[in-house]
């Protein structure tokens, strides 16, 4: 508390104490002309009746003070002898102690029974706000409506300014926002607002951190969430809320900030059920023109490999054998990748992991894509005791065919790839590395996204390659990485761990059965 505002309340307290004074002096006038008639001791009870009346309005001290003062009045000027404080009969010293002790609890009591009741009734209306913030906020339409409703019932109800600033997708304070219930702000309070939200403390006007500023800063909080900050300008600065209309404050913020959490966690809910339903739409689609495209596309390579049967020597049609089975092969590859990628995001797919040696499988993708690298220069170089990786054969084949495609189809119908298998630590390294033109630096963080494709890429692909080989690398619990090759060029690296290795017997010398 400011040394302004104790100087103030100790001014209130003395105009009590002033009051209670002139309403003594009153009574003891009011004494003297009852007194011929009714005698000096029934001056005691209007005495009494006015300490009473002191404890309606006044402190405990007031009325302790008014209790003392009206003893000592009612002793000098009524009980004989009459203008001294001495008593001369007995009965009337113990009536004059016993009035002091009367009044003193009397007073007492009305004193508390006054504050009881002023207490009720500040309950009943913090009760009420409540409850009439919990109506705003269950009838209005959304949350912009209901902070609306309740800052500007705050306002009203605390003679000043509500606002209330919420943070962004991000996570940062929105202090640019320009919505209806945001309060502008200077950029001394802007910080204020930011250290409240960091801190979760309350700050600025009436506290005790940067209380310079022309507003109080209360952290909007829910159960789980940190959401804003709540300000509030009080029309004039200099006044402070009292307690109860803190605690008011207090909890209407706190009812807020629960409600804002709540709207926000029902939107993801509904957006998240969005994403699931369109998802699930995408599968389905992706399902069926996958099956569907599969028998005309087999109907169509059949076709053009009985073109390059013996009978066909004409050379324009076996140009357009050649052209159909080249089409056909891509778009089986395309067809491939979708059907892949529908099995492994719906988790169906079983992995069938067997021992496999990596020389194998690297030789059987190489006859299989034998058309598509035909122009390049393929260098395959395998370690020394690199041993055997439990994979699933047909879903590695598919991501290293995709690895090897890709560089064919990005770096060039001539360009050198070179698949190299090696060993570091605890792992077995797969490397198909390229030297084409690579992959521009602000594509790199995206080109494992499914659908993604570097812009200006030459068409004939989905985005779907990368994205899938990830997939069937993690599920082996490897990983897979791209690293740019110097001084141009594209390089994947699939990690895998080493596995304990299957025992293979040694081969036995030339000539024994
Ligand atoms: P798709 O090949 O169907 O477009 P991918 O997921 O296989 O989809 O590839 C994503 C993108 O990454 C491609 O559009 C291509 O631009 C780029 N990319 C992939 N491999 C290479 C590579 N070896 N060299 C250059 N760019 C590549």
């Amino acid at each position: 508390m400011s040394s302004g505002e104790i100087r103030k309340e100790s001014r209130g307290e003395f105009i009590k104490y002033w009051n209670a004074v002139w309403f003594m002096v009153g009574t003891t006038v009011a004494g003297t002309v009852v007194e011929p008639y009714l005698g000096y001791r029934t001056v005691g009870f209007v005495f009494l009746l006015s300490v009473i009346i002191v404890g309606t309005f006044g402190s405990f001290g007031v009325v302790l003070f008014a209790a003392g003062f009206s003893a000592l009045a009612w002793n000098f000027g009524f009980i004989p002898p009459r203008f001294t404080f001495s008593i001369s009969e007995p009965e009337d010293t113990i009536l004059c102690v016993v009035y002091l002790f009367v009044a003193v609890i009397t007073g007492f009591l009305t004193n508390r029974i006054r504050l009881h009741e002023r207490l009720h009734r500040d309950r009943e209306e913090r009760m009420s706000v409540l409850y009439q913030t919990l109506q705003d906020i269950s009838e209005s339409r959304g949350k912009k409506e209901f902070i609306q409703k309740v800052t500007s019932r705050m306002g009203l109800l605390l003679s000043g300014d509500c606002g209330v600033i919420l943070k962004s997708k991000e996570g940062r304070l929105d202090l640019s926002s320009d919505k209806s219930y945001q309060m502008k702000l200077e950029i001394e309070d802007q910080k204020v607002a930011q250290w409240t939200f960091a801190h979760r403390n309350a700050a600025g006007w009436s506290t005790e951190t940067h209380s310079a500023s022309s507003a109080l800063f209360i952290p909007l909080q829910g159960v789980n969430e940190n959401l804003g900050v709540f300000v509030f300008r009080p029309s004039r600065a200099t006044r402070r809320l009292g307690p109860d209309q803190q605690n008011l404050l207090d909890s209407v913020v706190g009812q807020l900030g629960i409600s804002i959490e709540r709207h926000f966690l029902s939107r993801r809910l509904y957006n998240a059920e969005r994403i699931k339903d369109s998802e699930k739409l995408h599968q389905t689609l992706l399902n069926s023109i996958s099956h569907e495209m599969r028998t005309p596309l087999t109907v169509i390579l059949g076709g053009a490999a009985a073109l390059h049967g013996d009978q066909v020597k004409d050379p324009y049609v076996l140009k357009i054998a050649d052209g159909l089975t080249e089409a056909g092969e891509r778009l089986n590859r395309v067809i491939e990748n979708l059907l892949d990628m529908s099995r492994l995001s719906s988790g169906v797919l079983a992995l069938n992991l067997e021992w496999q040696d990596i020389s194998d499988l690297i030789g059987v993708v190489l006859s299989k894509i034998a058309r598509s690298v035909a122009g390049n220069s393929v260098s395959v170089e395998i370690a020394a005791g690199v041993g055997f990786i439990r994979a699933d054969f047909r879903l590695f084949e598919h991501a290293i065919s995709n690895l090897i495609l890709n560089a064919t189809q990005y770096a060039g119908a001539s360009a050198a790839i070179r698949i190299h298998v090696y060993r570091e630590d605890e792992r077995i390294i797969i490397s198909i590395e390229d030297n084409g033109d690579g992959i521009p630096e602000t594509s790199r963080a995206f080109i494992f996204d499914k659908f993604y494709r570097v812009p200006g890429s030459a068409p004939g692909g989905t985005g779907l390659g990368l994205s899938i080989v990830k997939e069937i690398v993690e599920l082996h619990k490897g990983h897979l990485y791209f690293l740019p090759v110097e001084p141009h060029g594209a390089k994947f690296l699939i990690e895998l761990p080493v596995e304990t290795q299957p025992y293979v017997p040694p081969e036995a010398p030339a000539g024994v059965i």
